[in-house]
């Protein structure tokens, strides 16, 4: 057997074994972001805006349905891809904002809000950065575009942010390759080497952003997390006294809960969460992996 058949054996038996390895959600994820891909490139002008249309009704279909199949990707979990294709009924100036968190992430690898909050506290560099920024979404409103493309491949980036957590991270850089091949449409060939290191490189940046937007939380510290079930958590914060809890309530009702700083849990006898399995309702429903965790949205370390 010539090397050539073997490596092409070996090749076909991998193009499955990355299908294995992934959440089946990312699978249907990943199609309908081929499809978008296809579509709007092969769109004439006049027809952009009525296939995004389309596309976004088709996006928001799809995310109910995994969300009915697969409730573990519920929004709050590190799955927040499907969050973020949740968003509907937006303003005009919803819209920009949307646009403008898009263009801060693909610029510069960081979330809009901290680029913001540094700025405010009088950087420079996020000065000339946000500068940038409304420059760049100045074109694209006014269709003064194209604006300047972004650093590395944005195509890829946008795939493994997609997939990342649903099983991207634990293929090897050939079947990173080979799920390349098949779903990604910028038409050039997917060396396995290059994708592992741009594989790294987006894990890096959202591990920055997690720990940056946790940073920014102690200012915000007034408002509340809203869960799953319509549970709403609040930071309780007695400076002079030295007392810090999150209390947990349904619809901001009655406290059914508080939730201290190692990570204790007391519920009162008659709250949801003093049944067995209720501190795994809990949460389940703000996503996190402990009660510590929950406290830490509030008070981070
Ligand atoms: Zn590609």
């Amino acid at each position: 057997m010539s090397c050539d058949s073997l490596s092409s054996v070996e090749k076909r038996g991998r193009q499955k074994s990355w299908k294995e390895k992934v959440h089946p959600a990312f699978l249907e994820i990943v199609r309908v972001h081929r499809n978008s891909q296809e579509t709007l490139s092969g769109s004439e002008p006049h027809q952009i805006a009525r296939n995004a249309q389309k596309l976004r009704a088709q996006v928001l279909q799809t995310r109910e349905d995994l969300l009915k199949r697969y409730p573990e990707l519920r929004p709050g979990s590190p799955s927040n891809h499907i969050t973020a294709a949740s968003a509907r009924f937006l303003s005009q100036r919803d819209n920009l904002t949307g646009i403008l968190e898009w263009l801060c992430w693909r610029r510069f690898g960081q979330p809009l809000a901290i680029l913001v909050a540094e700025d405010k506290a009088g950087n420079l560099e996020a000065h000339n950065k946000v500068h940038r920024l409304r420059d760049d979404l100045w074109h694209l409103v006014h269709g003064r575009g194209p604006i300047e493309p972004f650093k590395g491949n944005s195509r890829h980036s946008e795939i493994m942010e997609l997939g990342l957590s649903l099983g991207l991270d634990a293929l090897t850089d050939e079947e990173l390759a080979d799920c390349f091949d098949e779903f990604c449409t910028c038409g050039k060939a997917h060396d396995a080497d290059a994708l592992k290191k741009q594989r790294a490189r987006v894990r890096k940046y959202l591990r920055a952003a997690h720990d940056q937007r946790l940073r920014a939380i102690p200012s915000r510290e007034r408002f509340a997390v809203n869960g799953a079930h319509g549970l709403t958590a609040r930071a309780y914060h007695w400076a002079a006294k030295g007392i810090r809890h999150v209390e947990v309530s349904q619809h901001g009702k009655q406290v059914e809960c508080l939730i201290y700083p190692d990570g204790t849990v007391i519920a009162a006898e008659t709250s949801q969460f003093y049944q067995p399995g209720g501190l795994d309702r809990l949460l389940q429903a703000f996503g996190v992996a402990s009660a510590e965790q929950l406290f830490c949205m509030f008070f981070p370390v």
